[in-house]
């Protein structure tokens, strides 16, 4: 019989990693060293099972994916021998490459499932504490499945939470932690996203009394989800009333498998009708409609925040938890604080995942810049007990899966320690934000800015539906935005017809609410011209999700980019064709 999943030996685990960090750490890459010693790139580094920590650091370069690429490609390629680990490489994770418009081939093995599963057993240990679920409930859990493919060498390629979503072990573990999912696997692995999200809903609406979780990997999944609902819910209601699938699903296996769940229940149509058709703009949508539900879960720090706004819309007073801290490389910290509001949330590291290291911002030099020669002049890491609190760093990471000192591009700020192990707070992705002048905005000012300025758009009850942008000195093909000085160019998606005069006054926001002294200067001097606020028609921004999608992306993984760089010249494409008004800023004069 399966044990039982218990939180509270879950939480002693943790006590006892946590508490024994430093030595439970270093044992960790020495696992990991001994296990992989016989990999190419280890050996050519001249590093084994008997190399210590010091020489691991001064031996092994830091690194960033594209000096990985001709060891990853031989793993595409089937090379007959250990390349970056001893165990060949089955699959592989491909990250979103939201910002590059480059996707990443990322190695997976069963490691990165198992700690997965102890990353997610020890968030919902904690969670469950403060708000425990009961026996028997279920979870409208937003999860699709991104389509397959195989490299020449045979390697299985699929995003990473296709990967974990697949192993046999996410089940298990789900079913554990009492959240089984309501939809039937062919919804979640079916072929067409558009499909398998009205299915989800369907099937969250015929067990709405038993949903006791709503979440998605990341928060955008989930609020794109309820906008959807706005679209289909009569369409689902009349579903519900005849028994009868709408013709939109063509899937013969999520036909086949939604016919078990679908029975005609004209009772249940008129309750959902009856609640959905009371609700002003889908305020208190979730906590209407599926009264259970304990708390909504997924990501929603980061890049995620800006989507709090209209999620909590439609929570109401329904806790919102954020979810733990991972990238297709590895997991990196974990939520055990769900009393902690989105915004403030710490992340705790498991020590024993992986072997972290910390580059302090102020030695970080861009690995991507080719005018710069960073192995030169490497920046100097930070050991895992020894960061500061208050001071920010860039995640280094060492794992099971053939990373040794591996950039992983994120800034981090020390908040505290859980015992002995650092927590952290998710500031935002190294380097987005192209300079034009001396300026040093980060994803995360642009982020700031962008709220300061949508706040405006309340005076004409509309919403900003999502953001982007691009520098202003980038030349893509035709499409000539060079201008002398350069500008920052921002893309918005309305809800509604805003007025001339609106968007003129949130445009000059937008630049006023950049504070960075260095764009400041500029602007006031003019080394920077004005900000241009250029307006998107509806829709827009699911057009760059759908194009992500074909691309092999899955929508829980989804990440809108915040600046399009000069790479992605097909999401630029999308966006100037589809502009509708452009401002300039008068702010600066
Ligand atoms: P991907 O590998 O495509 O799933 O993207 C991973 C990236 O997502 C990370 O490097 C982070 O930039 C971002 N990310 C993952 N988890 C979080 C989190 N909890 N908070 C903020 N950003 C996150």
């Amino acid at each position: 019989m399966e044990k039982e999943f218990n939180s509270e030996e879950v939480i002693q685990e943790f006590e006892a990693l946590t508490k024994d960090a430093k030595r439970i750490h270093i044992e960790t890459l020495k696992q990991i060293l001994k296990e992989n010693s016989e990999a190419e790139y280890l050996k050519n580094l001249n590093v084994d099972a008997t190399t210590d920590l010091e020489t691991y650091t001064s031996r092994v370069p830091l690194v960033t994916h594209k000096d990985l690429e001709p060891y990853i490609q031989k793993i595409a390629d089937g090379a007959p021998y250990p390349v970056l680990t001893r165990k060949p490489i089955t699959n592989f994770s491909l990250s979103s490459g939201t910002a590059q418009g480059k996707r990443k081939f990322v190695p997976y093995n069963e490691k990165v499932t198992e700690f997965t599963m102890q990353v997610l057993q020890t968030s919902f240990a904690f969670r469950n504490r403060v708000f425990p679920i009961a026996k028997n409930g279920k979870a409208l859990n937003f999860l699709y499945s991104s389509k397959q493919f195989t490299t020449k060498g045979g390697v299985i390629a699929a995003t990473a939470s296709t990967n974990v979503c697949r192993s046999p072990e996410f089940k298990k573990t789900m079913k554990a932690l009492q959240t089984p999912a309501c939809s039937p696997d062919e919804v979640v692995f079916g072929p067409d996203y558009h499909q398998s999200l009205y299915c989800h809903l369907l099937c969250g609406l015929i067990f709405h009394e038993e949903i006791q979780v709503i979440s998605s990997s990341f928060a955008h999944s989930i609020v794109h989800s309820f906008r959807t609902f706005e679209q289909v819910w009569e369409e689902l209601c009349n579903d519900l009333r005849t028994g009868v699938l709408s013709p939109r699903i063509t899937v013969p296996s999520i036909r086949t498998a939604m016919a078990n769940i679908l029975k005609p229940n004209p009772e249940l149509a008129d309750k959902i009708h009856k609640k959905c058709s009371g609700l002003i703009d889908w305020h208190g949508l979730i906590p209407e409609i599926f009264p259970n539900t304990k708390y909504i879960y997924g990501i929603m720090t980061g890049s995620m925040e800006p989507y709090l706004v209209k999620l909590r819309h439609y929570a109401r007073d329904i806790p919102l938890q954020s979810g733990d801290y991972g990238s297709s490389e590895g997991w990196i910290g974990v939520n055990v604080n769900p009393l902690s509001p989105p915004e403030t949330t710490s992340f705790a590291i498991l020590p024993n995942v992986g072997y972290y290291e910390f580059i302090p911002v102020s030695e970080i030099v861009d690995p991507d810049n080719s005018e710069v020669d960073s192995t030169q002049n490497e920046p100097k890491t930070v050991g895992l007990t020894d960061v500061k609190i208050g001071e920010e760093y860039e995640v280094v990471i060492t794992n099971y899966a053939g990373f040794y000192r591996y950039r992983l591009g994120d800034l981090v700020r020390i908040t505290g320690f859980y015992n002995s192990t650092p927590m952290f707070q998710f500031i935002c992705r190294r380097n987005l934000m192209p300079t034009i002048n001396i300026d040093k905005n980060t994803e995360k000012d642009l982020q700031l800015s962008v709220e300061t300025a949508a706040k405006l758009l309340t005076n004409e009850k509309l919403e900003l539906i999502d953001f982007t942008s691009v520098g202003g000195f980038i030349e893509i093909s035709h499409i000539d935005l060079v201008s002398e000085p350069g500008h920052y160019v921002i893309f918005w998606e309305v809800s509604g017809e805003a007025s001339d005069e609106l968007l003129k006054e949130c445009c000059n926001c937008l630049d006023t609410s950049f504070v960075d002294a260095g764009y400041v200067t500029s602007r006031k001097c003019f080394a920077i011209g004005p900000l241009e606020l250029r307006v998107l028609s509806r829709g827009t921004f699911q057009k760059m999700l759908d194009y992500s999608v074909q691309q092999g992306s899955v929508l829980n993984q989804y990440k809108t980019p915040r600046c399009v760089g000069a790479a992605n010249q097909s999401v630029f494409q999308i966006l100037c064709n589809n502009v509708v008004k452009s401002y300039l800023s008068t702010a600066y004069g």
